[in-house]
């Protein structure tokens, strides 16, 4: 299955859950809003080049469409409409009030030098420029994009529209309106995730093991709070290779390696070993953190640990997930798990508004009870309507709350 027929098949799933009435189910189904933009953009060398650029609006029913961007080689509209969907789900999961959008740029990051990743960063913003704003659509940091990629757009559009608005787009540099916490919110919300998941499924998490598939900004800061909770990291693979010790990984150390050789290949003593190693590591606790479909139905026979922790946006196949539950894994949801960030997003949106900034310490005690409520909400739901696995309860709950905004907004006779 292709990654968009995932997201729909998913939301399929909850909708027949809850037997949804059809009209206002049509309505869910659908993106509303998809475009597709040619980004020219001089290179250094004095040629110019055409990337291609998307955004989704999969829904603003419950608010303004809320996102990421990404640079990647292997994005395109379908995927866009895909992460889209899941950004309407799990917005509306926590009870965020956003609806979900999502955006992209088909470029390997790697191969442009900084002034270049400028100048199409800002090219974005003004090609796309009708399609943002604050109570419209609020893009953020995805897949190799960051605080400095989002600086240079909030630039470009307060530029474009001849004022400030720096509520416009969430995972600032903190000098211009970000947020204390978002940079680590996202590994801080998975570290509360695996936590509740010990607690609830019996597992100790002082000493469990753990490993994790990417380490960017989502599995890296993944790593550290798990660490701080005493979880031992033994395996990690990134593009680049992967290292292995069962003894442990000292994380710092990793972080440290990793931020100056841009890669954990190479560590100094451990074992080498790749992405398949990773995913099917005797460990007790898997996080994929790279991107989706990694967890095929190849691989999924072969997991052999107890919880997955989705960091990742759709890092599992349907076709697995059935393997999984069969062989008893707990597979905990994207949309649960890696929601952290996007919760920071909103308070960082929340700040730039009432011009009031939080300290670190209200930030991550308002993302401890958000991820918390979700974690509870979740359980609840899969028992309230049987649901057959945890993803299935976390989209049925979502697609309730998507539903009552459409039906109050009257989009259908109800
Ligand atoms: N890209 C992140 C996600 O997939 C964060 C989105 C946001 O903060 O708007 O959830």
């Amino acid at each position: 299955m292709k990654f968009y027929e995932v997201a729909v098949y998913e939301v399929e799933r909850a909708l027949k859950k809850l037997e949804m009435d059809e009209s206002l189910a049509n309505i869910i189904r659908e993106p509303q809003k998809s475009v597709e933009v040619s980004l020219p953009v001089k290179m250094d060398d004095g040629t110019t080049k055409v990337f291609k650029g998307y955004r989704v609006i999969h829904s603003d029913a419950t608010g303004p469409a809320k996102g990421g961007i990404r640079f990647h080689q292997d994005v395109d509209l379908e995927e866009t409409k895909a992460l889209a969907t899941l950004m309407t789900f799990k917005c509306a999961l926590f009870g965020v009030p956003f609806g979900g959008g999502k955006g992209g740029v088909k470029v390997d990051p790697r191969e442009l030098s900084e002034a270049e990743l400028e100048r199409l960063s800002r090219q974005y913003i003004r090609q796309l420029r009708e399609i943002f704003g604050q109570d419209k659509d609020v893009p953020a940091p995805d897949v190799n994009t960051n605080p400095k990629v989002m600086g240079w757009m909030a630039d470009e559009f307060e530029t474009l529209v001849n004022k400030l608005e720096p509520g416009i787009i969430t995972g600032k540099p903190l000098a211009i309106g970000g947020s204390l916490g978002r940079t680590s919110a996202t590994g801080k919300g998975i570290s509360i995730v695996t936590r509740e998941a010990c607690k609830k499924f019996g597992i100790n998490i002082q000493g469990a093991t753990v490993a994790i598939q990417g380490f960017g900004n989502v599995g890296s800061f993944a790593a550290k709070c798990l660490d701080e909770l005493g979880v031992k990291l033994v395996a990690v693979v990134d593009v680049y290779g992967g290292v292995y010790n069962p003894d442990g990984l000292n994380v710092p150390e990793l972080i440290k390696y990793a931020k100056e050789n841009k890669t954990v290949k190479g560590f100094p003593g451990c074992q080498e070993i790749d992405n398949y190693g990773v995913l099917t590591a005797d460990v007790d606790i898997l996080v994929p953190a790279a991107l989706e479909g990694q967890i095929t139905e190849e691989i999924a026979p072969d997991v052999k640990a107890k919880i997955i922790v989705e960091a990742a946006n759709g890092p599992t196949t349907p076709e697995a997930d059935v393997i999984l539950a069969e062989k008893g894994v707990i597979a905990l949801p994207d949309i649960l798990c890696n929601a952290g960030g996007v919760t920071v997003s909103y308070f960082e949106w929340v700040q730039n508004r009432t011009g009031l900034y939080w300290s670190e310490e209200k930030v991550n005690n308002s993302l401890e009870e958000y991820v918390v409520r979700a974690f509870d909400n979740v359980i609840a739901t899969k028992e309230k309507y049987n649901c057959p696995d945890y993803r299935n309860a976390a989209f049925c709950l979502a697609a309730e709350r998507i539903g009552e905004a459409i039906k109050a907004r009257g989009w259908v006779n109800y």
